[in-house]
């Protein structure tokens, strides 16, 4: 008798050091990943400037299967 596996493990995020734009205001919070940063650079939530910093995140998911 077999026992089926209990649905599909989710696999464990890949940290990885990923470059963000920060906002540079104290009381903002706004950052966003390099790839996904405006043209300008500028805080999506209160329109100061941003400054490059690594952040540990998890790796983003590809839409694509590089591998097939
Ligand atoms: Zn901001």
């Amino acid at each position: 008798m077999y026992f089926a596996k209990k649905g599909i493990e989710e696999p464990a995020p890949i940290i990885e050091n990923t470059v963000v734009y920060a906002c540079e205001a104290d009381s903002c919070n706004g950052w966003m990943r390099e790839e996904f940063a405006t043209v300008d650079r500028s805080c999506p939530l209160c329109n100061s400037g941003m400054k490059q910093e690594v952040r540990e995140l998890p790796q983003i998911k590809v839409e694509y299967n590089a591998y097939s």
